[in-house]
């Protein structure tokens, strides 16, 4: 056989999926295996949001939709951005996406050439790297303090002339800190001061625990340079319906468009009219999974605390990031193994040291893996 794309060689599988795959295989051999491993809500989809899309499939919605998105959930995602995340957004400025991933993916596609640098943060989720490789462009790593979990002005040293695009992840996957407003400030001057693009991946924005959601496009001009991603998945617990989307400058937007046309033409056209119901209806069951994160989060800390771990400030998202003696890998391993609890080790997100425990399973299930983590240490 002739040889496949380097491009893609380069690309390693996500060490998450890899993880929970093995702790799949476990449990189909039929060992108990409490899995804390992947970022998806236990939680079923909010019964209003099923209803609207059953709906639409009763009523024929069955065939294609204009590429990015059906008129409603477009007019919906720019009330939502304009009235929440306070930044003006035309419904043409938003597009819909076959999950959050996708719209990532597609704004590598449409901002960046070969050779251009994105700044990654670090620890970072595992997805944009390949994203932005994928696209041709080089991945620039800068690591962010790990105790304040905050940005200095060492960010600054990453900038060159290469540099285009900045991804900014709050609350982030995987530590669950929360950007406060001067970090926020300081993406936003780099951006403006050296005309570099930004991605705010806010798709955790609703799972934050006394803390502040600040949108980078909401800072200054930032909405001129900035692609805001954002989905159902967590939000809404809607993994599975594969939707989210983007909104920015409808330069980029258009470009996105492009890409989508010519790839996955759209967003799953009943799975969208979900996507109405979820943005348009009550939002008292967003309220209602918060709180229970929250519930969930206070005890997974306090628990890890107590055993002696050092954690993350766990201010969003519903992860746990701990830090642990020795080598992640080989840690994670004896707690599958040992212990059998799913955990992601810290190095599939650039952060070898620390390991990522996901709170978003049962309180029943956690309170017996926080007992064999502390069994098998
Ligand atoms: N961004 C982050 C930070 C995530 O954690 C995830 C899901 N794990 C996504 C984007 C992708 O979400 P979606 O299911 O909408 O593709």
């Amino acid at each position: 056989m002739r040889p496949l794309s380097e491009k893609i060689a380069g690309v390693t599988e996500s060490a998450t999926i890899a993880i929970s795959n093995k702790a799949k295989s476990m449990q189909r051999e039929g060992i108990d295996v409490i899995s804390l491993s992947i970022g998806e809500p236990d939680f079923a989809t909010p019964q209003h949001i099923t209803d609207a899309c059953i709906d639409a499939l009763r009523r024929g919605e069955t065939h294609y939709a204009p590429s990015n998105g059906i008129p409603e959930l477009l007019s919906a995602i720019s009330d939502k951005i304009s009235k929440e995340n306070k930044f003006p957004c035309t419904p043409q400025q938003a597009i819909v996406t076959c999950g959050a991933k996708d719209a990532i993916y597609e704004a590598c596609e449409a901002v960046l050439n070969p050779g251009d640098e994105t700044i990654i943060l670090t620890p970072a989720w595992v997805s944009y790297e390949p994203c932005v490789r994928i696209a041709g462009g080089n991945v620039v790593k800068h690591a962010i303090n790990p105790k304040t979990f905050q940005l200095d002005d060492s960010l600054l040293e990453r900038v060159n002339a290469k540099t285009k695009m900045i991804v900014v992840n709050s609350p982030s996957n995987p530590t669950g800190a929360v950007f406060n407003k001067k970090s926020m400030k300081l993406v936003a001057d780099l951006c403006e001061d050296n005309d570099i693009f930004a991605m705010s991946d806010e798709i955790y924005e609703k799972m934050i625990y006394g803390k502040e959601h600040i949108s980078l496009a909401a800072i200054s001009d930032m909405a001129r340079r900035t692609i805001t991603i954002n989905g159902f998945s967590k939000a809404y617990a809607m993994t599975g319906w594969r939707l989210g989307y983007a909104v920015g400058p409808l330069e980029i937007i258009r470009e996105m468009s492009k890409v989508q046309q010519h790839s996955v033409s759209q967003a799953t056209t009943f799975a969208m009219w979900g996507g109405v119901a979820a943005l348009k209806g009550d939002q008292s069951c967003v309220e209602e999974m918060r709180k229970e994160f929250d519930r969930r989060r206070k005890y997974v800390i306090a628990e890890l605390n107590l055993m002696g771990y050092e954690t993350a400030p766990a201010d969003g998202a519903f992860y746990a990031f701990v830090r642990v003696a020795g080598d992640d890998m080989e840690v994670a391993s004896r707690w599958l193994e040992k212990g059998h609890v799913a955990a992601t080790p810290g190095s599939a997100f650039y952060a070898p040291g620390w390991i990522r425990l996901s709170y978003a399973a049962s309180m029943e299930k956690l309170k017996e893996a926080m007992s064999r983590i502390r069994r098998v240490g």
